[in-house]
């Protein structure tokens, strides 16, 4: 990296905002995908938008991609720099702002950890509903520009549906609002467009976020079934009843061996599958609900339905789907984590279909997922000492994805494209359609310096035949 920048970067920042050793800046090189790597030539720190603008518009003025980062938990290769230049990580910029109950809302900056909104606001009966697993640790600047999805999203939506407005540095420099605190949007929903956009089109600043009220009962259950498919084909059956639950996970027996190595989280060792089971809402609502719930359960060959006697259980019902990711490194050396959506209805069918591609490939998938939204993570492990495996591993992945997209799913649940599945959005979508996307890309960031080479594909990527009848990604449209 040329001297002069630094130099510039460190005037607009100081010093200790501004990271440039190659060592140092080897720290920020991928986020938790690990296997797509790009460290940044610099890092920088800004604590307003003032500073990210100023240092937007020194990248422009340069040429030099920007990178927007939160905590870097993304499972994408999102928050990193195949291209280079200057990663701003926003992890500074962590204020609550303002908390305004009467109108439900709080106002933070972007580096504001999940978690810490929900404990500022749960001692007056509030929360910030969208809850991924890495809430503890990832950010909600990160969260919106992921769409992020969570465990409570079957009930309460994902994080687009509770983002009211926010504050963006553009791709040229400029400082927008879109959005704002009432709950109306007025024209082009543009707060929409920026959520989920992985820093492609800006960087978001300030969030107005919406908080809801806790319900008044909540009831978590654990229901243990003999087979995958009994506890997948209950998952459909509770909805078509019309039942919504808070949170509806499946965990595999796989994982439910992982987690109680590693989690002692008390969940049965015999049983080939669970379903985790939370009910919300008006106490009467929730036990009519509950009894129904059981009922079905039981219709679909449950071997036992356990309810948490009280919030220590339940916590610690919850501290093991949530850890369940990080507890399976205790029996695999290695595992590619896909990411991907089946109709609900399929949920069954799919379960069959993971189990011959695992057979078929000669590798354990374990399953542990979001049942609810039909939204799949299945884990498939491999040791990376053994020559093959990895590249077994990806294959296998990649015929998970294609066998949910069969079944009329799609390539991401909730962690994003990043570059990860850049090159399978043409499974999906024509020329046409990634050319509209390009086009909104291009008003934001004309100069296409905003994280480079994330969510569109490589041009010629259009291997196959999208539903809109997709043609080869031509030359030059792509940034
Ligand atoms: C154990 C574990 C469990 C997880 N569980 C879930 C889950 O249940 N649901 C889920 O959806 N995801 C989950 N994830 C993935 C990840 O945590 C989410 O994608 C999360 O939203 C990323 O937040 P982050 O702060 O770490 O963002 P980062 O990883 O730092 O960044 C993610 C993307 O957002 C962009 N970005 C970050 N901040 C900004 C900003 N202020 N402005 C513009 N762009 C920005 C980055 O450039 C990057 O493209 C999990 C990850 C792990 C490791």
């Amino acid at each position: 990296m040329d001297p002069r920048i630094v130099r510039d970067l460190t005037r607009l920042l100081g010093p200790e905002a501004v990271l440039a050793a190659p060592d140092e800046c080897l720290v920020y090189e991928c986020d938790m995908l690990t296997h797509y790597k790009g460290a940044p030539d610099v890092v920088a720190f800004p604590t307003t938008t003032e500073q990210v603008a100023a240092v937007v518009r020194l990248c422009l003025a340069e040429g030099l991609p920007v990178i927007p980062r939160g905590s870097g938990t993304g499972l994408i290769g999102g928050a990193m720099a195949p291209r280079g230049g200057v990663l701003l990580a926003l992890n500074r910029m962590n204020r609550l702002l303002e908390v305004d109950l009467p109108n439900r809302l709080a106002v933070v900056e972007p580096g504001l950890i999940n978690l810490w909104l929900t404990r500022a606001v749960e001692g007056r009966g509030y929360l910030f509903a969208p809850d991924p697993s890495s809430q503890m640790v990832s950010t909600i600047g990160g969260n919106a520009a992921t769409n992020a999805g969570g465990a409570h999203c079957l009930k309460y939506g994902i994080t687009v549906n509770h983002v009211l407005g926010l504050e963006v540095v553009t791709g040229e420099g400029e400082v927008v609002w879109l959005g704002g605190k009432v709950q109306e949007r007025i024209g082009y929903d543009l707060t929409g467009v920026m959520v989920g956009s992985e820093g492609t089109l800006g960087v978001i600043t300030k969030l107005v976020v919406r908080l809801l009220h806790a319900a008044e009962a909540v009831e978590t259950a654990l229901a243990t079934f003999p087979e995958i498919e009994e506890a997948a084909a209950a998952v459909s059956a509770i909805i078509a009843r019309g039942i919504v639950p808070a949170a509806l996970e499946l965990m595999d027996e796989p994982i439910l061996r992982a987690v109680e190595a590693g989690i002692k989280a008390g969940y049965p060792a015999d049983a080939k599958a669970v379903l985790l089971v939370e009910l919300d809402g008006p106490r009467a609502e929730v036990e009519a609900q509950a009894e129904a719930v059981a009922a079905i359960c039981r219709a679909h060959g449950a071997l036992s339905l356990r309810v948490a006697r009280d919030e220590a259980e339940r916590a610690l019902l919850w501290k093991g789907r949530k850890e369940a990711a990080g507890a399976f490194g205790r029996i695999t050396h290695n595992y590619v984590l896909q990411d991907a959506v089946v109709p609900r209805s399929r949920l069954a069918q799919i379960m069959r279909e993971i189990g011959a591609i695992a057979a078929r490939h000669g590798l354990l998938v374990a399953n542990v997922f979001h049942a609810g939204d039909g939204n799949l993570h299945p884990l498939i492990c491999y040791d990376e000492r053994v020559a093959g495996e990895f590249e077994r591993a990806l294959e296998a992945s990649e015929a998970i994805l294609r066998a949910c997209i069969a079944m009329g799913g799609t390539v991401t649940g909730e962690h994003g494209v990043g570059m990860d599945k850049a090159s399978s959005l043409p499974l999906l979508f024509s020329a046409g359609d990634l050319e509209a996307m390009a086009r909104v890309r291009r008003v934001f960031d004309p100069r296409g310096l905003m994280n480079p080479a994330k969510i569109f594909p490589a041009a010629g990527a259009c291997r196959e035949v999208g539903q809109g009848g997709g043609r080869p990604v031509p030359e030059g449209l792509w940034v």
